[in-house]
Parts: structure tokens; C-alpha cells; sequence
């Protein structure tokens, strides 16, 4: 990465030496595992671009947005409804980390047995090492999971504004009026935040931006249904994760782009795997960048990926908010419904993410699930339970790992997803 973004990393209060060794890991590990795929699609070019600016051009970009009053929000969570940031001219980008750093500073604040999600995102602030999160001027967190309940006490010393939003437990008609109080509440603070009024037409045009998102993953997602599989799910699984922080329209027109090649190798059957490779359907955590081990793993131990029930896939992307309402409360109630929906496990009960499972299991035609906790997350630990049973109970072949973002337990990864694929075989 051009070292003109040096002075701009320093501005930001960012600790050089530290964010140097960041980005040789990121590097490393990009060419690594991204890199060195063969038959890729040349539309990833753009993924590639991305990454190797993901600390670079887009942070210029924001930059740039702030020099000309716009307000950067940073959030943990897909419940964060872009639309409402988008309405009140300001940009999200999400803040979910995947890879350990600054463990040691972490593991004062914060227990040992937390998840590696909230340990990284706390070491990415420790460390000062994360630019999105030192441009934005309001950081979003939510009452989710206990551990980012409880840490967002903490991380409140640690940053200039932390906003946390209530978010409900159960789908209940309570639930639900909770999530719409909160939307309210949030749109009032977005309001604070910039000094713009949300109103019909502005939430509208929002709402029309982050669908278009959403629609071009639908059509990744529904290209990955072909067999062979035109693209890996290496490959799909970063668009999803770049998702959280492009600009949106290029995003939009750049996952298209994509699109529109992966249609062709569909008709010419071209595929990055022969069509006899065991079709894998991960279903768990969130991985964030740059998490991904576990599909490199499977990937390399002779399966292919062939969908994604996360919040960084089909969990957080595959409904579309209803853009009829006439009114920013007909407008607000269809953002409530459309992101009440999502089947987090800090749900109870959670049946409609069993069901999800299945439906995406039917239609990605998944020769197997591969439920992925990570360490000490309670809720999708407990829940892979019963996604076990249900699953089995089906008779699908369904393998649960639990792991975290070190690197020490590849080996035995690789012996347990490569006995699975064979098995599948
Ligand atoms: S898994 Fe739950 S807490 Fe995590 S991003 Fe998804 S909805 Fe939010
Ligand atoms: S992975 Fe689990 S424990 Fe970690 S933040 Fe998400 S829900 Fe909470």
C-alpha cells in the first residue's frame, strides 16, 4: 500500500509500527489464501483493488466525505439499519474484526473466555491499528449478546461517542415494539448527529441504495446454486464482507459486473471446482475480514462453499425492505419489519433460523452443513446443538466446529473438515 497514506494514518492517531504489522499480516495472508486460488473470475480484480486499499483509498474516501460534512457511523451489527444512517447523510461501515491483536491489553479489560469478535475489535482500538474505527464520529453498538452488552461499558471510556441501542430478545410482539422504539430513537440521534431531517423522500432513496446491495448479492447467491460452482466460496464470502464497508452504489455495480461474468461461466459450465466436488453450507458466527480459515480449510480439504447462514451472508442480506410506504412512518415500519426478521441467536426461541438452515440446505442443493461457533459466543454455541439434531434428524451430514482466530488449530481443523468432505464423498 502506497506509503502516501502515511501522513493520513498518523492524523488519525494511528500507532505506525503496530499498523505496519497489521497490514504485513493482512497482505500475507490475502496473497496466501485469496491470491493464490486458480480459475478465479477476473471481476474479483476489483476485490483485489479493494483490499489492497481497504486502509488506503476508502479511507481517503472517508476522509474526503468528512472534509465535506459528511458524518461516519461505525457499527458491530447487521440490526444497524443503513437505511436510516444513509437518510441522514451519513455513511456506515462496519467494524467487526477478524484477526487477533493486541491480545495482551485486551485480556486486562476484558475476560480471557471472550469471543474472538469482541477481543479483536477491542484489540484493533488498543492497538490503534483501525482507521474506520478513528474516523468515525459515532460508534453504534447494541444489546445483543451479553459480551457485547457488557463490553460496550467499557469501550464507552475507550471512544468519543458510543451510541448502544436496546435490541429485543424474543420475536414477540413486544419484541417487535421495542425494535421500532429504538428505530425511532436511532433515527433521532442520526438527526442530532448531522443536522438533517429524515424525511419521506430521503429515506426512500436509502432504502433503494442498500436494496440494489442487497438485490447484486441475491444474484451472486443465486449463481452459487449451479453446478460446478462458478465462483468459491472464498471468493463470495469476501464480496460479502466487503459489503459492510465499499461505497455502496460501486459496490452495487461492482458485484453486478461480477455477476454478469459468473452467468456466462454458468452457461459454458465453467466452475472453480469439478461438478463432483461435496457442496458445504456454513451456517454460524459472522467472519469478518480477515477471517477465513475455516473456508480456506474446506476449501482446500476438497469441498467447495457453497452458501453462507451469517450475518456476513444470506442471515444479514436476503430480505429487502419494502419501499411502497408514502410516509416515514409507513417507510420506518417496513425498515422495522424487514430487520426484525433476522434470526440472530441471541433470539429465544429461534426457530426460523432451523428453518432457514434447511431452506438454504434445499437450495444451494448442500451436501452437508458445517455449523461454525466461535469460542466462548454462548449463544451459537448453545444453539449448534439443536441445529445438530435438527439437521441429523433430516439426515444431513452436519459437522460442528468451534474455533477462533489463532492459528494453532489448522491441523486439527483440516483432519476433522477432511474426514467430513470425505465422508460426503
Ligand atoms: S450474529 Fe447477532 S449480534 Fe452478531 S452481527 Fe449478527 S445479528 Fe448482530
Ligand atoms: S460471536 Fe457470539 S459472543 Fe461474539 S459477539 Fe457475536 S453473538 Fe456475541
Amino acid at each position: 500500500m502506497s506509503q502516501n497514506y502515511q501522513t493520513m494514518w498518523k492524523n488519525l492517531g494511528l500507532d505506525l509500527n503496530a499498523h505496519d504489522m497489521l497490514l504485513e499480516v493482512l497482505g500475507k495472508g490475502y496473497t496466501d489464501i485469496y491470491l493464490s486460488q486458480s480459475n478465479r473470475p477476473t471481476g474479483m480484480g476489483y476485490f483485489d483493488f479493494v483490499m489492497s486499499e481497504v486502509h488506503g483509498l476508502r479511507i481517503k474516501e472517508l476522509l474526503d466525505e468528512k472534509a465535506a460534512g459528511r458524518k461516519i457511523v461505525g457499527s458491530y451489527c447487521v440490526f444497524v439499519p443503513e437505511e436510516i444512517i444513509l437518510a441522514a447523510n451519513a455513511t456506515l461501515v462496519g467494524l467487526c474484526s477478524g484477526a487477533e491483536f493486541a491480545t495482551e491489553a485486551v485480556e486486562k479489560l476484558l475476560p480471557r473466555n471472550t469471543c474472538a469478535l469482541i477481543k479483536s475489535s477491542f484489540g484493533f482500538k488498543l492497538g490503534k491499528v483501525c482507521p474506520y474505527l478513528e474516523c468515525a464520529d459515532m460508534i453504534i453498538g447494541e444489546n445483543t449478546c451479553d459480551g457485547k452488552k457488557k463490553s460496550y461499558e467499557i469501550l464507552n471510556d475507550l471512544v468519543a461517542r458510543l451510541y448502544v441501542m436496546d435490541l429485543p430478545q424474543m420475536k414477540s410482539p413486544g419484541g417487535k415494539a421495542i425494535l421500532k422504539s429504538e428505530y425511532y430513537r436511532l433515527k433521532d440521534e442520526m438527526e442530532k448527529l448531522t443536522g438533517v431531517v429524515i424525511e419521506k423522500d430521503r429515506l426512500k432513496q436509502s432504502i433503494d441504495i442498500v436494496n440494489a446491495k442487497r438485490k447484486a448479492i441475491h444474484r451472486l447467491s443465486i449463481l452459487r446454486k449451479a453446478n460446478p460452482v462458478p465462483i468459491s466460496g472464498l471468493d463470495a464470502l469476501l464480496a460479502n464482507q466487503v459489503f459492510f464497508y465499499d461505497n455502496p452504489a460501486r459496490f452495487t455495480q461492482s458485484v453486478n459486473a461480477l455477476c454478469d461474468e459468473l452467468e456466462n461461466r454458468v452457461k459454458d459450465k465453467t466452475g472453480v471446482f469439478p461438478e463432483s466436488t461435496p457442496r458445504i453450507l456454513i451456517s454460524g458466527c459472522p467472519m469478518a475480514v480477515p477471517n477465513w480459515k475455516l473456508p480456506w480449510v474446506i476449501e482446500n480439504s476438497g469441498g467447495v462453499i457453497v452458501g453462507e447462514e451469517s450475518c456476513v451472508g444470506e442471515r444479514g442480506t436476503r430480505n429487502l425492505t419494502d419501499t411502497s410506504g408514502n410516509t416515514v412512518d409507513e417507510l420506518m415500519e417496513a425498515i422495522v419489519n424487514r430487520y426484525f426478521d433476522i434470526d440472530c441467536a441471541v433470539f429465544t426461541p429461534n426457530p426460523g433460523r432451523l428453518q432457514h438452515i434447511m431452506e438454504m440446505k434445499e437450495a444451494y442443493n448442500a451436501d452437508g452443513v458445517i455449523h461454525y461457533g466461535l469460542q466462548f459466543c454462548q449463544p451459537y454455541s448453545i444453539e449448534s446443538g439443536r441445529v445438530e439434531k435438527a439437521l441429523q434428524a433430516e439426515n444431513v451430514p452436519v459437522l460442528c466446529v468451534e474455533t477462533d482466530y489463532s492459528q494453532t488449530d489448522i491441523a486439527q481443523l483440516e483432519t476433522r473438515v477432511q474426514a467430513f468432505i470425505e465422508m460426503l464423498k
